[in-house]
C-alpha cells in the first residue's frame, strides 16, 4: 500500500517521506522513533537537572539583550523563588517585546548550564496570561524527519498508518522463525511497535529509551537478521560475475617498488600479499585495509592500480570529498606518471570542457587511472575495461554506493574492489557492519616517525599558543588550527571559523592565514589546499572538513580548538595530520575550562597514546556502547533500532539465524525490504 493511499497525501509529501526511504503505509510503521519527550508533566524550576529535556513554566521576570561574539536575547523566569534563563540567538523584534515582565510562559528545551547559571537555549515556548495550555497525555515519541515535514505531521501520518494496520486493511507477515520466538518469548510483532510508537505513560523515559525490553528485542532481533542477509547478499551479487584476473607481470608494479623512496614496512608487504592474492583469482576480491592514520595505505593502493594496468585494467579511485580526491591525484601522478601512466581526474564540479576530455579519455581506455569523487560513477562515465576499484575511507561509502560501482565493470564481468579506512573497528564491529569484506590490518606504521607530542591547554593560554604559532611560521613550519563543531547549524560553525581566521590575521603580523571550511566552493577550497601545500598559506584555519587524509608533511603543529567536544576517534584522526614530516610535531588540544572529569580522562587518553586501536578501546571502555563507531558510520550502517556495540552479543546468534534463511528467498527479500528498504536499494534483487 502506497503511502499516497492515506488521507491527505499528495505527490509533494509522499516525495517527502521518498527522501527518508518511506514509500509504504507499511514503512512508515517502520519508522521508529529515536527517542521520547516527556511533555505530559511540568518540572518544576527547582528541580531542574542539565542536560535533560522537559517541560517547564514560570513568570517572567526580566528581558535583555547580551553582547557576546553575538547579540543574544536572555529571558529570565521564576516560579516559587526558583529561576531559569531562556536565551535566544535568533529573534525577531516582535519576539523581544513580547516578553513582558509579569506574564506566564511555558517552555519546553534542554536544560544546559550557561554563565549565568542553567538555561535553555531556544526553547519551544507558549506565552499566556489566565488559563496554562493543556499536557499532552501522551509520552511524546520523536521521529527522524526532513525538511519541510515536521515531527507533529510525522506523527499523524504514523498515526493513519497505525489505523490502517487496526482496521485489518494492511497486515503485517511474521517473518521471525518459530524456534526464535519461543526461545526469547518474544512479544508479537504488532504489540512490539506499539510499544515503542505509543509507549505506556508511567515509563520512566532513561529506561524507555535505553533498555532493552523484550518488544524492542525483538525488532532489533528482526533489523540486526535483515541486515546480516543484506550483507550476505551483497556479497553474493559482489561476486557473481568473474573478475579478470590480474596476474603478476613484470611491469608498472616492480616499477614502482624500486623507485619509491623508501621501503615498505612488514606490515605493508603482508597486506599487500594478502591483497594480491585476491586480485590472481577470478573471484572479485571485496577486500577492507585497515590502517591507523599515515600507516601508509595509498602506496598500497597505488601497487594495486599498477597490478591492474600491468593486465590491461582501468583503475577507479573514489575518495569521498574533492579535497582528498585531489590529495590522491597529486600522489599518484607524483608516482606513477613518470612511469608513463596517464592518471585522469573527475569530479563533480569541474568545467565542462575539461569533465568532457576526462570522460573522452576514460570512454577511450586512455585514461589508464581515475580518480574522483562519487562522481566517478555516474550514468555518463563509461570505462573501458574497469578491473579495480579503490575506495578511500570506506565508512562514508555504504554497501548500496559499493554495489552500484559494479555497473561499471564490462558487460558480464565483475570487479575487484578494494576499500582502505583509518577508522579502527573492533572485530566484532567490524564484521557485522562490514560482513561482506575480507579485512587485512597495517598494523606497523613506517619507521622514523617521531610519535606526535600532544598537549592539553587551557583556552586562557590562547596568548602562549598564538606566540608559540608566530614562531613556528617564523621559522618556517606550517601550522593548522582547527575549529571544531561548536554551532550546531553549518552556516554558523563556517561563521566561526571565518571570525577566528579573522582575528589571528590580526594576531598574527606577516603571517599568511588560509581559511577552508565546508560552504567554500570545490575550487576554492582546493585553491587553499594547494596554497597550504606549496608553503605559501602558513596557517591554516579549518573546520574538520580536514579530517581525513590530507597530507602536508611540512605541518607540524596543530592546535584543536574546543577539543573536549570532539570525540576521540575524530580528534586521533585530526592529529594525523601532523606528524608526517621529519621534525617533531606537536599537537595542542585546547579546551574550555572547567573540564569535567571525564572530560578530562578523555582527553588524557590522547595525550598518552598515539595508536588509534588502543584509543577506540580506551573511548569505548569509557564511554559506553554506540559512541565508537561514531553517527556517521552508524548512519551509513543505517540502523533503526538495533545498536551494534549495545547488541553485539547478539550477532552470533543472528548470524546462524540468518543462515536458515537460505532456504526462504521469499522471507528474506522481506524482511530486507522491510528493515534496509530502497534505503540500500536492495529491494529489486
Ligand atoms: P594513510 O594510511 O593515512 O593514508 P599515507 O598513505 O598518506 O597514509 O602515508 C603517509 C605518509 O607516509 C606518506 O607521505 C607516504 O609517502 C609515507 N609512507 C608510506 N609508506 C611508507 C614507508 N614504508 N616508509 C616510509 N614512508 C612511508
Ligand atoms: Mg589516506
Amino acid at each position: 500500500m502506497e503511502v499516497t493511499q492515506l488521507n491527505g497525501v499528495g505527490p509533494a509529501v509522499a516525495a517527502k517521506l521518498g527522501k527518508l526511504g518511506l514509500h509504504t503505509v507499511e514503512d512508515l510503521l517502520f519508522h521508529l522513533p529515536t527517542r521520547y519527550q516527556d511533555r505530559t508533566r511540568l518540572v518544576p524550576l527547582n528541580a531542574l537537572s542539565p542536560k535533560s529535556a522537559c517541560l517547564v513554566e514560570g513568570q517572567i521576570t526580566s528581558s535583555s539583550l547580551q553582547r557576546g561574539r553575538r547579540v543574544s536575547l536572555r529571558v529570565n523566569i521564576s516560579q516559587n523563588g526558583a529561576n531559569l534563563g531562556l536565551r535566544f540567538v535568533h529573534f525577531h523584534a516582535n519576539q523581544t517585546k513580547s516578553f513582558t515582565n509579569g506574564r506566564n510562559i511555558r517552555c519546553f528545551g534542554e536544560i544546559r548550564p550557561g554563565p549565568q547559571g542553567l538555561e535553555m537555549v531556544h526553547p519551544e515556548y507558549v506565552l499566556f496570561d489566565d488559563v496554562p495550555p493543556a499536557l499532552a497525555d501522551q509520552l511524546t515519541p520523536i521521529y527522524p524527519t526532513t525538511e519541510g515535514l515536521s515531527l507533529t505531521r510525522m506523527g499523524q501520518l504514523i498515526a493513519m498508518a497505525w489505523h490502517q494496520l487496526e482496521q485489518g486493511s494492511l497486515i503485517l507477515n511474521e517473518l521471525l522463525p518459530h524456534q526464535l520466538i519461543s526461545r526469547y518469548q518474544l512479544p508479537s510483532l504488532v504489540a512490539s511497535l506499539k510499544q515503542l510508537h505509543y509507549p505506556h505513560l508511567n515509563q520512566d523515559l532513561n529506561q524507555l529509551q535505553d533498555q532493552v525490553t523484550p518488544a524492542k528485542l525483538r525488532l532489533v532481533l528482526e533489523e540486526l537478521i535483515a541486515h546480516q542477509l543484506t550483507l550476505s547478499r551483497a556479497k553474493q551479487r559482489n561476486q557473481r560475475l568473474p573478475a579478470p584476473v590480474l596476474a603478476v607481470k613484470r611491469g608498472l608494479e616492480q616499477a614502482l617498488i624500486k623507485n619509491l623512496p623508501f621501503q615498505l614496512t612488514k606490515a605493508q608487504q603482508r597486506v599487500w600479499q594478502e591483497v594480491a592474492s585476491d586480485l590472481e583469482t577470478p573471484t572479485p576480491m571485496v577486500r577492507m585495509v585497515q590502517g591507523d592514520v599515515g600507516s601508509g595505505k595509498t602506496v598500497l593502493a597505488a601497487l594495486g592500480a599498477c597490478r591492474a594496468i600491468d593486465n590491461g585494467c582501468q583503475v577507479a579511485v573514489l575518495a569521498p570529498t574533492e579535497i582528498l580526491a585531489e590529495q590522491h591525484l597529486n600522489s599518484f601522478r607524483h608516482w606513477l606518471e613518470p612511469l608513463g601512466v596517464v592518471v585522469t581526474f573527475l569530479i563533480g564540479k569541474q568545467k565542462t570542457q575539461t569533465k568532457r576530455q576526462s570522460l573522452a579519455a576514460i570512454t577511450s581506455g586512455e585514461g589508464q587511472i581515475v580518480i574522483g569523487t562519487h562522481a566517478l560513477f555516474q550514468e555518463a562515465v563509461h570505462y573501458q575495461h574497469l578491473g579495480l576499484v579503490i575506495i578511500d575511507e570506506q565508512h562514508r561509502f555504504g554497501v548500496a554506493q559499493r554495489h552500484s560501482l559494479i555497473k561499471k565493470a564490462p558487460h558480464g564481468s565483475g570487479l575487484h574492489q578494494l576499500v582502505m579506512t583509518a577508522t579502527p573497528i573492533p572485530r566484532t564491529l567490524a564484521m557485522s557492519a562490514y560482513g561482506d569484506l575480507d579485512h587485512s590490518v597495517i598494523d606497523e606504521l613506517p619507521p622514523g616517525r617521531k610519535p606526535i607530542n600532544s598537549v592539553l591547554i587551557n583556552n586562557n593560554k590562547r596568548a602562549d599558543v598564538i606566540k608559540r604559532i608566530h614562531q613556528a611560521c617564523n621559522s618556517g613550519q606550517q601550522v593548522y588550527w582547527i575549529c571544531p563543531l561548536i554551532e550546531t547549524s553549518d552556516v554558523l560553525q563556517c561563521e566561526a571559523a571565518q571570525d577566528t581566521a579573522t582575528l589571528l590575521t590580526l594576531q598574527l603580523d606577516n603571517i599568511n592565514v588560509g581559511l577552508v571550511h565546508g560552504r567554500l566552493t570545490s575550487v576554492e577550497k582546493a585553491d587553499v589546499m594547494n596554497r597550504f601545500k606549496a608553503g605559501e598559506i602558513q596557517l591554516l584555519v579549518a573546520t574538520t572538513v580536514v579530517e581525513v587524509g590530507v597530507d602536508v608533511p611540512n605541518a607540524n603543529l596543530m592546535v584543536i580548538d574546543n577539543a573536549e567536544r570532539l570525540g576521540l576517534a575524530q580528534l586521533h584522526q585530526l592529529r594525523g595530520r601532523v606528524g608526517r614530516g621529519q621534525t617533531q610535531s606537536h599537537c595542542l588540544f585546547m579546551y574550555q575550562a572547567p573540564l569535567s572529569t571525564m572530560g578530562r580522562q578523555r582527553l588524557d587518553i590522547l595525550r598518552q597514546s598515539n595508536d588509534g586501536f588502543v584509543i577506540a578501546e580506551k573511548d569505548l571502555q569509557l564511554r559506553g556502547p554506540g559512541e565508537v563507531l561514531g553517527t556517521r558510520q552508524a548512519g551509513t550502517i543505517g540502523l533503526r533500532i538495533a545498536d551494534l556495540m549495545r547488541d553485539a552479543h547478539l550477532l552470533p546468534e543472528v548470524k546462524r539465524i540468518a543462515a536458515g534463511y537460505a532456504a526462504y528467498p521469499d522471507k528474506t527479500s522481506q524482511i530486507i525490504l522491510r528493515w534496509v528498504g530502497d534505503r540500500k536499494a536492495f529491494a529489486k534483487v
